[in-house]
């Protein structure tokens, strides 16, 4: 039987997209995930169930604390946790659906199972109806994504101390939770937690929340999350964690005990490399797991590919697809994209987080000349009406040229304007650029302008 030219090793975003786009141009795929049903990570377990739940507490929230405030009255506010949770749950059945009819109509061979790399050209399938079978293929893709971490001493028992993918569906509101890590996953799921009733405390080991944005829109953000409920300790460790008689006990370092219902360790994902059979077909990993791939998401080994969540870079499910359409259009003979110049990432609480480019903290540590332009959500009409006025919108520009170098949000719709920002920044714009084009009044997004205008006479 003739080869496959590309075999798909997870139909999650990055590897879904490849495997659609490569098929699309004409080529013979095969795509394999443990998963029935294609979506990854993303879809079943990670950005989809997140969004839904993060919205509907947020109307929870809004009905039972801020209705008022527009002369709303909703007297006997109350939670139905399980029509919440049967709507999130729809919401990824109907876009798993979608996702599955594209590849139903596709040319793609579809086969559900564990695949490992047997050698450069080929990969074994063993199928979840326990068939075995060999792929030829010209090309390899490794699209298998990432797992949560656990803490070493601490590992998940799906019960009191929770992954991410448990914590997106609980049966009903713990009196309290202590989420380890207060990155993007940690902060979504324990705002969703707070908003329904839990007492929340996040526990973070480095001196700030989301270390890996800009500090003076973090700094804002915690103090704004500290209002809302969550009790955030920064520089602070987690000694030991043992499930208890009716939950968890936890000792911190510094020296603190402190008891409750469940424990969500958020801190971090682990590349899924393990046991998939690369390093015996001689793809070098990195000592974090994560496979080294060139500008053109080849590892060492000219026939194996690699992308999204298991190569170095943010964990975010856009950069996943993007290196997925990039791959299958430059195997299949196309000229290469320009890869994106920076890739936004976005925590979705209220207000968002949003973080597009270099930040303060990079520019500084480099020694180079920045200036900075700020603009606050107080002066924007749009979020006056919208009685949104917490945030800020902070750009960092070039000093002599005035070439953004990096734009970070907290305010509300920070993940939309994030994409104007990073069009702006792929396109190589100035401050003046983003100043000069016309922006619709009254929207959120006059406060990036706004910005950019503070950066012209910084
Ligand atoms: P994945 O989506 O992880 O897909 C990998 C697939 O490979 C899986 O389906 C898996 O079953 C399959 N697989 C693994 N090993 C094998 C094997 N040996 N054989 C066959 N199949 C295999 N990102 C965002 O951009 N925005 C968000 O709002 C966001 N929210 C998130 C919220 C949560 C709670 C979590 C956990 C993640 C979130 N992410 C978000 C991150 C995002 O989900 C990932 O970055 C994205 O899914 C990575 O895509 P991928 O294609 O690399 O891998």
């Amino acid at each position: 039987m003739d080869p496959f030219d590309l075999v798909v090793l997870g139909a999650g975003p990055g590897g879904s997209t490849a495997a659609l786009r490569a098929a699309e141009l004409g080529m013979k795929v095969a795509c394999i995930d443990r998963r029935a049903a294609p979506g990854g990570t993303c879809l079943h377990i990670g950005c989809i169930p997140s969004k839904a739940l993060l919205e509907s507490s947020r109307i929870f929230a809004l009905a039972r604390d801020d209705m008022a405030r527009h002369g709303v009255v909703t007297d006997a506010v109350r939670l139905d946790l399980a029509t919440m949770m049967k709507r999130k749950d729809r919401a990824v059945r109907q876009l798993a659906r979608g996702l599955g009819s594209r590849f139903a109509q596709s040319t793609i061979t579809i086969l559900s199972g564990t695949a490992r790399v047997e050698s450069p050209t080929s990969v074994r399938v063993d199928g979840t109806d326990g068939s075995s079978r060999l792929l030829h293929a010209r090309h390899i893709l490794v699209a298998t994504g990432s797992r949560p971490a656990p803490l070493p001493f601490a590992p998940f028992d799906g019960e009191r101390i929770l992954s991410s993918e448990e914590a997106l569906a609980l049966d009903r509101v713990p009196e309290s939770l202590l989420v380890v890590g207060a990155g993007a996953i940690g902060l979504e799921l324990g705002s969703v937690w707070n908003r329904l009733g839990t007492r929340v405390t996040l526990v973070e080991a480095q001196e700030r929340i989301l270390p890996s944005m800009d500090a003076a829109i973090t700094e804002e953000a915690a103090d704004l999350f500290t209002r809302q409920g969550l009790a955030i300790r920064t520089n602070t460790t987690v000694r030991s964690l043992l499930p208890a008689l009716s939950g968890v006990s936890i000792t911190l370092d510094p020296e603190e005990a402190l008891d409750a219902s469940l424990a969500l360790v958020a801190i971090g994902r682990t590349p899924g490399t393990r046991g998939l059979g690369l390093e015996e077909a001689g793809v070098i990993l990195r000592p974090d797991g994560t496979v080294e791939v060139d500008e053109t998401l080849t590892t060492n080994v000219p026939t194996i590919h690699a992308l999204g969540d298991v190569t170095p870079g943010p964990m975010v499910a856009h950069r996943a697809e993007e290196e997925g359409m990039a791959l299958a259009e430059a195997l299949s003979g196309r000229p290469a994209r320009k890869r994106p110049a920076a890739i936004p990432e976005v925590v979705y609480t209220h207000p968002e987080v949003a973080s597009v480019g270099r930040t303060g903290q990079d520019l500084q540590e480099a020694d180079e000349s920045f200036s900075v332009g700020t603009f606050s959500y107080r002066a924007n009409g749009r979020a006056r009406t919208a009685g949104e006025t917490h945030g800020t919108v902070r750009m960092l520009c070039r000093r002599e040229s005035g070439a953004l170098l990096g734009v970070h949000i907290l305010g509300a719709g920070a993940g939309d304007l994030a994409n104007e920002a990073s069009l702006a920044i792929h396109q190589g714009c100035t401050a003046d650029d983003l100043a000069a084009s016309s922006h619709a009044h009254p929207t959120f997004g006059e406060a990036l302008r706004g910005a950019a205008l503070a950066a012209l006479s910084a």
